[in-house]
């Protein structure tokens, strides 16, 4: 098992174009609180002419100017996060209605910084993939184990509790993308100045676990679902994470900044 997605053979295409899922590899870059609204239309400018899937979570004030100049553009848009609520008196919120708005098809939901800084729970995390599903708008459901579960090996049942309450009640799976995100990987939790990602073997072994949670949860439609690994991707490792067939993309942060790496990254898949 564990052999059949270490390969990224898959018929005569380039390796490691298409993952397990079947469809194409896609990346998410996750620009967190970072750019200016020029830089930002600048980078998208410089990107624009790509064919491959690439999906921008950029910060919120940004995204009803660059869905302007993405029109009829391969790249789209993702929200970094979303309101539990539809709508009401939550001061600071936006909702996923206002996201659909802004021409968002994607929205990240869970990652670590809003678990870890803004103590975003599982269960708030399921009524935001709910909102986001109502407006038909993609999921992408971060998680990922901390360095203590890790060493205490509490990683698949972390990853399995993530994966069971943030999906509670969610009957069509099809349009959810999971972003596998192991916290001691990711490069602003890393304290040493040399950034590391998880190993292939890791990467591998833990996209298992979440693929057999997902096979429990869903029988056969659990196959169509996405699953990205992200934690230190840069131009130097993509290849050999996006080559592994079970590794249906990448999301990208630190390395997304920066038009010259993230182009590189986008060229090498
Ligand atoms: C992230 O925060 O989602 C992420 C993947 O960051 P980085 O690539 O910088 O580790």
């Amino acid at each position: 098992m564990k052999e059949q997605f270490m390969s990224a053979k898959c018929g005569s295409l380039p390796a490691g174009r298409h993952g397990a899922s079947g469809g194409k590899k896609i990346l998410i870059a996750n620009w967190k609180m970072n750019l200016s609204l020029g830089q930002s239309l600048n980078f998208i400018k410089k990107i624009a002419k790509t064919k491959n899937e690439v999906v921008i979570a950029a910060p919120f004030t940004f995204l009803c100017e660059m869905g302007k100049h993405l029109k009829r553009k391969k790249i789209k848009l993702a929200g970094q996060n979303v309101s539990q609520f539809k709508e009401g008196a939550y001061t600071g919120d936006v909702s996923a209605r206002m996201l659909k708005e802004e021409g968002c098809t994607f929205c990240l939901v869970g990652h670590s910084e809003r678990r870890i800084y803004f103590k975003e729970t599982d269960k708030e995390i399921n009524q935001k993939i709910l909102q986001l599903l109502k407006y038909g708008i993609r999921p992408v459901l971060c998680l990922g184990e901390n360095l203590a579960q890790r060493r205490k090996k509490l990683t698949k049942k972390i990853i399995t509790k993530q994966l069971i309450t943030g999906l509670w009640d969610i009957k069509k799976p099809e349009k959810i993308l999971i972003a596998y995100e192991p916290v001691w990987a990711i490069s602003t939790f890393q304290k040493s100045k040399i950034k590391h990602s998880a190993t292939t073997a890791d990467i591998v072994k833990i996209h298992l676990i979440i693929k057999a949670a997902l096979k429990r949860l869903y029988k056969n439609k659990s196959k169509t679902i996405k699953i990205l690994y992200g934690g230190t991707v840069n131009p130097k490792n993509v290849k050999e994470i996006l080559k592994l067939k079970i590794v249906d993309g990448a999301l990208v942060g630190g390395a997304s900044l920066k038009i010259s790496s993230f182009n590189a990254i986008i060229k090498s898949i």
